[in-house]
């Protein structure tokens, strides 16, 4: 597909902020596109429970995201999956370039693209990629059935995929270099009771270790951050869940960033740097980084579309 598409607000990403936006934009009668990526529902569709999301004490994170498309839609906002390989923020109107060749314009623009699971970065991790080391629980858990599992980090991430590993795995190890955890206390109370699960405390991952032909992994390789001392430990599969870093990619040279990457957006707003753009959700918010603040932040980035549209910013 190739083509030349116009509209009032383009959103860009398919969380909670950006269904948000597309909800109460389509309200206000601005007939937004929105542009789902290759992940389309963000970060919630490699979740599993989530029961922190208002009005229902637990939901399934790929439901609800179903449930936000589908909300979206039916107010009117038009949906389409191109991931956006560029955008020209220098003039109005602003110009995004689809993967499908289809060119967007649109005078005002709120990305909500979120954020993504970091790694390590060691050697030995990205060669196991794919092969025993992974950073989605729900994605390749299932692979690891009576294997041992290690589990790295101490956030609500890190606890949450190892209690949904235990439905798989013999044992989890959870890997922490610290001895206290950051996640919520509900989810460490059942951490702590649960038979399958061990907490390592003060150790870091060093190497991942396994065998080549054929690839997978077999073991890993931790130091004792207070003695130094080195050990191993058997395990088939390693989950890296050390937190998650902004996907600024297409803003990095063009908008204000800070604190290792996010968008800086003016004080009780969503505007940024530049007029007629918006940023919600993880995108921009290094403190919450919850389903419903990003939903908030969604619905705040398509009044202050809709205003700065009513101000008489239209050239499209
Ligand atoms: P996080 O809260 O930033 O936790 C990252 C963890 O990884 C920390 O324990 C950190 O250790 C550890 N870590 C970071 N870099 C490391 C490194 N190089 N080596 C070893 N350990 C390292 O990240 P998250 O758990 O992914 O959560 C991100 C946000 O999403 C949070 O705001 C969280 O509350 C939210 N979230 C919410 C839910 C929910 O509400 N159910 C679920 C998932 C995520 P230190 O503690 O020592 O810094």
């Amino acid at each position: 597909m190739s083509g030349h598409r116009t509209t009032k607000v383009l959103i860009i990403g398919s969380g909670p902020a950006g269904y948000s936006a597309g909800v109460y934009a389509s309200r206000a009668m601005l007939q937004p596109i929105l542009l789902q990526g290759i992940e389309p529902g963000g970060q919630l569709t490699t979740t599993t429970e989530v029961e922190n999301w208002p009005g229902d004490t637990s939901v399934q994170g790929p439901d609800l995201m179903v449930r936000m498309e589908s909300h979206a839609r039916a107010m009117g906002c038009e949906i389409i999956q191109d991931q956006v390989t560029r955008l020209e923020l220098g003039n109005r109107p602003f110009v995004a370039h689809g993967d499908s060749g289809t060119l967007y314009t649109a005078p005002a623009i709120i990305l909500a693209t979120g954020a993504r699971a970091k790694w390590l970065g060691l050697e030995s991790e990205e060669k196991f990629k794919g092969f025993g080391v992974s950073a989605c629980a729900t994605c390749d858990g299932f692979f690891f059935r009576d294997q041992e599992i290690v589990v790295i980090g101490g956030g609500n991430t890190a606890v949450e995929e190892a209690l949904f590993l235990t439905n798989f795995a013999s044992k989890v190890t959870l890997v922490h270099r610290r001895d206290s955890l950051r996640a919520e206390k509900v989810l460490q109370e059942r951490l702590f009771a649960h038979p399958k699960i061990e907490c390592l405390w003060f150790h870091t991952l060093e190497q991942v270790l396994g065998s080549d032909n054929p690839r997978g992994v077999e073991a890993v390789a931790l130091r004792n951050i207070e003695t130094g001392e080195m050990s191993q430990r058997p395990a088939k599969g390693v989950f890296i869940a050390i937190g998650h870093s902004p996907a600024n990619e297409l803003v990095i040279d063009s908008l204000e960033t800070h604190l290792g990457g996010y968008v800086v957006t003016k004080p009780d707003s969503t505007e940024t740097s530049i007029p007629g753009v918006f940023a919600a959700g993880d995108l921009t918010d290094h403190r919450y980084r919850q389903a419903v603040t990003s939903a908030g932040m969604g619905c705040m980035a398509a009044l202050e579309a809709e205003r700065f549209l009513a101000e008489g910013n239209f050239s499209q």
